[in-house]
């Protein structure tokens, strides 16, 4: 057994994909068992002898050859995406593709300066006759771990992170989304074609399966792993990584709550509520999943939302009119719609949706306001995942703070009102990202770091914090007086005043007692010392 499954896998077995909005069958693949996991594994280790040596000016140009190649077949990788994931068009080409290339660009020119030794300097005077400097070295294999929502940006983004340092990659992508993880697979190999690096095996290796094939990567010869998924799989993962002392970051749910001051601009705050709320059908880990707002506003701000709402189109991803696409899965929209259908029970009041679009399909649910809502209903307190958007008011500064926190996640959130108040409202929230009157686009800045606190992870991805877990620092110490032998060393009789007094002049307050106390160190500058 393995994080709570059983490895069981079948010679020969393979799994299919399906596009959400028409249920069509798009491809079905082999599923990589240990043997194939393994393998893998030990194909990224021996890429790394030559990929890890590879002078950084060669990685940092196939990022940019990277960047370049996802810019040309933008269109086309968009249209895999939204076939796999089923969002709308515009939102693969973004928050996908683009984020992806950027995250490339960010990697090929920050990573000299996070990767530069760092000089250390001694503050003891006893230790300045020595240099000390930390290097940066490649941890070795990364596991990389992925969900479908984001099926390329997100393991593009870890994948160029750990390349860029000198690492390889293990990809297991999301079982739902795996034809994106192979085109990622194959720009990064013609990349390293393009830029005459076509040495293999290659550094960055995909495997295919379930939750099993990613237990096994758990399992297998990786340096580090980042998981990106729900609670309950990072908690698995996590155990067993535990048991062998594996390093993870793990990136996970989030319940996002958004505050709106009195003094926020309506209109845009709506448009930024629904647009936040509604991206990728709700299917976001830092989408708004709670929305708090001052009650002078609330009755407007309400009514606004459920305007913007009704006139939302939805549809297939792939049809360029559509604005909302369908939920990934028939599972995840009953879990949407139990949410909903027990806040209802609740006392909770649907405002608009609230009900499966069964006509679009399968997977379609209506975007869906809920008002009188409370943290006693799951909706408020467990990560939704769909395109709903809870709204409640608060009356106090203080109370908007108290209900924001009031949760086990904390991975984003965000404040709407005059600056200042907003930021000082900003600075009490526990959350990994807070954003001033914008939300969600922290994702898109390649610099910004991501993660979160309390139940939504460990750790941090993107931007230098992101870069810096994948690297291991060596600190190395020079001595400048090879033949000298230290003060400290054998032998220790009649050692210990002279050795009181030096303490005493690195650290008695004033300077004439320092100075006294250095003429009582003098017998150490005179002894011989074995
Ligand atoms: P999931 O946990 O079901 O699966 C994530 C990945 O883990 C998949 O590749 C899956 O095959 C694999 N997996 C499943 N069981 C495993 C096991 N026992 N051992 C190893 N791997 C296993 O999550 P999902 O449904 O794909 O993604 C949605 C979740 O991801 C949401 O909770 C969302 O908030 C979260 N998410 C978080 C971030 C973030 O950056 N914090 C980003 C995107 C999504």
């Amino acid at each position: 057994m393995s994080n709570g499954i059983h490895l069981v896998f079948k010679a020969g077995e393979r799994f299919a994909t399906t596009n959400p909005a028409t249920g069509a069958c798009l491809a079905d693949y082999a599923i990589a068992g240990v043997a194939e996991v393994n393998s893998a594994i030990a194909r990224a280790r021996q890429a790394q002898e030559w990929w890890g040596r590879t002078p950084l000016i060669r990685r940092a140009a196939l990022l940019r050859r990277v960047a370049r190649l996802l810019n040309e077949e933008k269109e086309a990788l968009a249209q895999v995406i939204t076939a796999e994931s089923g969002k709308p068009l515009q939102e693969a080409l973004l928050n996908d593709v683009l984020v992806s290339a950027d995250a490339a660009l960010f990697c090929a020119e920050d990573a000299a300066s996070v990767l530069r030794p760092e000089d250390v300097p001694h503050h003891n005077l006893a230790l300045r006759l020595k240099s000390g400097r930390l290097e940066w070295e490649p941890l070795g294999v990364i596991g990389i771990i992925a969900p479908w929502n984001y099926p390329l940006s997100i393991p593009a983004a870890d994948t160029f992170a750990a390349l860029v340092t000198g690492n390889t990659v293990v990809l297991k992508p999301s079982e739902l989304t795996p034809q994106t993880a192979l085109e990622l697979e194959r720009v990064v190999n013609r990349a390293l074609d393009d830029e005459g690096l076509t040495t293999l095996p290659r550094p960055l290796q995909v495997i295919l399966g379930r939750g099993p094939t990613g237990g096994q990567l758990v399992e297998g010869d990786i340096d580090k792993l980042i998981f990106t998924g729900s609670v309950a799989t990072g908690r698995h993962v996590a155990m067993a990584a535990a048991e062998r002392l594996l390093p993870v970051t793990l990136e996970l749910g989030g319940k996002d709550a958004m505050i709106v001051l009195e003094d926020a601009d309506l209109d845009v705050a709506t448009s930024a509520a629904v647009w936040g709320a509604m991206l990728n059908a709700g299917q976001t880990c830092i989408s708004v999943e709670r929305c708090y707002v001052q009650r002078k506003l609330y009755s407007k701000f309400v009514s606004q939302c459920v305007q913007k709402i009704q006139a939302l189109k939805v549809g297939p991803g792939a049809d360029p009119q559509t604005d909302l696409g369908p939920l990934i899965t028939p599972r995840q929209l009953h879990i949407v719609e139990q949410q909903v259908d027990e806040a209802r029970a609740l006392g909770a009041t649907v405002q608009t949706g609230g009900r499966r679009l069964r006509e679009l399909g399968e997977n379609f649910y209506a975007p869906t306001l809920v008002t009188d809502v409370d943290h006693s209903m799951s909706l408020m307190c467990e990560e939704t995942f769909g395109p709903v958007l809870p709204v409640t008011p608060f009356d106090t500064d203080e109370d908007a703070i108290r209900m924001a926190n009031d949760s086990d996640f904390g991975l984003a959130s965000s404040v709407w009102g005059s600056t200042r108040r907003a930021e000082r409202i900003a600075r009490q929230l526990h959350a990994g990202t807070v954003l001033v009157n914008d939300l969600i686009s922290g994702f898109a800045v390649a610099a910004a770091p991501h993660g979160g606190v309390k139940h939504s992870g460990l750790g941090r991805t993107h931007g230098r914090l992101g870069l810096r877990e994948l690297v291991r620092p060596r600190y190395v110490d020079v001595d400048l007086m090879p033949s000298m032998k230290k003060l400290w060393w054998y032998p220790y009789a009649q050692n210990f005043q002279p050795m009181a007094a030096f303490v005493d002049m690195l650290h008695q307050p004033g300077l004439m007692a320092r100075l006294r106390a250095s003429l009582k160190t003098i017998p150490l500058l005179l002894r011989r010392r074995r």
